[in-house]
């Protein structure tokens, strides 16, 4: 049962399980639903590009926390810069906005479709956020989409096995969207189970694109 934790300006923060429940009471529209409507609407055309001209899959998303608007969205663009991942290229484009388009990083969540490599969650942090959702888990990354870099960096030069850094330390708090999803009961919704499965079905089928033509691009960690 959610209980009310916070309620100002129209919006109610509501505790479901570990699910924080940001609700825009104009739309009535919970914070994970239109975290799933960013990835499907505003990350997942761009990504389709993206991987179209070699890309990997991973995408991210900048949206202002008291109202749950867009800010940003981007897509992986590692044929440009390796380090170009998901998450630095929105970086990157969220920098180019005017101060006054952009919001206080502090003030904004930042949404990863999969779990931020250390390089990222160090440009995360380095940026000031202090929220982070993300979408598939890093064995995710590795067992769905044949990408292991994620888990074996941290371990092979951050000494960190499967994955365990904080995941919620002074500087961020990092959400599994898709796990809590599924572990809070929400999932039972049938146009939630929907949804997950659709997304899911997407990336897989794009991860097919880019392993399919990942011989002929160079990037050093494909
Ligand atoms: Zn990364």
């Amino acid at each position: 049962m959610a209980s009310i934790i916070y309620d100002k300006h129209n919006y109610k923060f509501f505790l479901l399980d570990t699910l924080l429940l940001l609700t825009n009471s104009n739309t009535n529209q919970p914070l994970y639903i239109r975290l799933l409507d960013v990835i499907e609407n505003d990350i997942l055309p761009k990504t389709r590009k993206g991987v179209a001209a070699g890309n990997k899959v991973f995408g991210a998303a900048i949206l202002n926390s008291a109202d749950l608007s867009l800010v940003i969205a981007g897509m992986n663009q590692e044929i440009i810069n390796p380090i170009f991942h998901g998450e630095i290229a929105t970086l990157n484009s969220f920098y180019q906005l005017s101060e006054r388009e952009r919001q206080r990083t502090n003030k904004c969540i930042f949404l990863s479709t999969h779990e931020p490599c250390s390089l990222c969650l160090s440009a995360i942090t380095f940026a000031g956020f202090k929220t982070i959702y993300y979408f598939f888990a890093y064995e995710d990354t590795r067992n769905e989409f044949n990408i292991p870099h994620d888990l074996d960096i941290l371990r092979e030069v951050f000494n960190i096995d499967d994955g365990n850094y904080k995941r919620k330390n002074c500087y961020w708090t990092a959400h599994d969207l898709g796990q809590l999803i599924r572990t809070s009961g929400l999932i039972e919704k049938k146009n939630i189970s929907v949804r997950m499965a659709r997304i899911n079905q997407e990336y897989k089928k794009l991860s097919k694109v880019y392993q399919k033509q990942k011989l002929t691009r160079l990037i050093p960690l494909d």
